[in-house]
């Protein structure tokens, strides 16, 4: 593909990651690839190099790059009236909330920009509803504030969800972090969590059921079943972070939905906005009135053209397309499980990890070299396709994957 050759003749123009390093913070490890466009689930670089995508731009690009259908979507809005703030009505928003509750039993929704984001709002949420119905205690401070969640976990890089986040490496750099948060091991069972409530009562507890940045780890059903009954019997939420696996990754619209829960709270964002920055925090009807005018707010929340994008997505993400997803799934185990140098495959749905013999970073490498791109998720080779991905590129990516992989 010879369709650069006039802007690589112009020597004198810096290139994208010559600027980068020089006016973009350095606040992420780069690949050394500039990616130009995109069609679905294949990407091409400022070379012409063609790369079949299994990473979406982290679980955001549900449907592939610059996907059509959401791009009109979009355009059509951004047209139309792109932005109002919120002290005005607007379509999209209402409607994507309305099919949010319709397709998840949940009362009512609160739009933000990302996954941090609805986190906060979560954690707002615990802190007022425990407020409200246990007042305040001896010292001064509400009876219940502090929110439990587990280590391993990843809810973001603000310094409540930081703090949230049960893994001590992030918090280093930062202290101190918003107080009221603790962390328990999934071993320590129902007693593990008990025990925190006895030390600092419970205002929520906030899981991934698959932690995704923690190196694509399922939860543990019966666990997970046990500690929702333990937070109905101590009125305590139970908040799901669905941010990465919301939105149809895990073959079901939402994975609380596969683990047959009713959460109080469930956030979302990643791939809900179909790439572009939106999120949600789901309210269901024990937590829908909490928040009341002025007790939460954002400018973007709801821009009315990512909506617009987000409800063509989500009305597409219907019965055949999450059966799509298990069918994807199922080739994608049954091409790697127990073939040479990989030693697993963790996940659900088109959220997987790969357990490799060769170290994830040379793995992802290697595949890039080769005109694959992957992911890792702690020491696994971590698979985020797009939803839809043709069968075909599925094909040749996961052969790619195994021959890199091989002993
Ligand atoms: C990515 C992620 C977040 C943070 O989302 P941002 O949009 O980066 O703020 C929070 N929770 C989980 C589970 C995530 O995967």
């Amino acid at each position: 593909m010879e369709t650069e050759s006039h802007s690589t003749a112009a020597t004198s123009t810096p290139t994208a990651q010559e600027l980068t390093q020089q006016f973009i913070a350095h606040t992420y490890g780069r690949f050394p690839l500039t990616l130009v466009r995109g069609h679905g689930s294949l990407a091409y670089d400022d070379a012409g190099r063609e790369y079949i995508d299994l990473g979406t731009g982290i679980a955001v690009n549900g449907f592939g790059m610059s996907d059509p259908q959401w791009v009109n979507a979009v355009y059509e809005q951004l047209t139309t009236i792109a932005h109002t703030s919120n002290l005005y009505y607007t379509n999209p928003p209402a409607q994507l909330a309305q099919l949010l509750c319709e397709r998840t039993g949940m009362a009512k929704v609160f739009f933000a920009n990302s996954g941090a984001e609805a986190n906060e709002a979560a954690i707002k949420v615990a802190r007022k509803y425990a407020a409200d119905r246990f007042g305040i205690g001896a010292d001064g401070l509400p009876a219940r504030y502090t929110i439990l969640t587990l280590e391993e976990s990843f809810h973001g890089r603000t310094l409540s969800t930081l703090a949230a986040t049960g893994q001590e490496h992030y918090h280093e750099l930062f202290q101190p972090l918003t107080p009221g948060f603790t962390h328990v091991s999934p071993a320590s069972g129902i007693a593990g969590v008990a025990a925190a409530h006895a030390a600092r009562p419970l205002a929520g507890v906030l899981i991934e059921l698959i932690q995704g940045e923690g190196g694509i780890h399922v939860l543990d059903a019966q666990y997970v079943q046990e500690l929702a009954r333990w937070c109905g019997e101590n009125d305590v939420l139970l908040m799901v972070d669905e941010v990465q696996t919301g939105n149809g990754r895990t073959g079901e619209l939402y994975a609380f939905q596969r683990f047959g829960l009713h959460p109080d709270v469930v956030t979302t964002a990643k791939g809900i906005g179909g790439g572009l920055p939106l999120s949600a925090a789901l309210l269901a009807h024990s937590v829908h009135t909490v928040l009341g005018p002025g007790d939460h707010a954002t400018t973007f929340g709801a821009n009315p053209a990512i909506c617009a994008g987000a409800l063509n997505v989500l009305n597409r993400i219907d019965s055949d397309l999450l059966a799509g997803v298990r069918a994807r799934e199922a080739y994608i185990r049954s091409e790697l499980e127990g073939a040479s140098g990989i030693t697993g495959v963790s996940g659900m749905g088109l959220m997987l990890g790969v357990s490799t013999v060769k170290p994830a970073s040379d793995v992802v490498a290697a595949c890039q070299a080769a005109g694959v791109l992957v992911l890792t998720a702690k020491e696994k080779v971590r698979l985020l396709p797009a939803l839809n991905i043709p069968m075909d590129l599925l094909t040749r990516a996961i052969e790619t994957l195994k021959d890199v992989c091989a002993l």
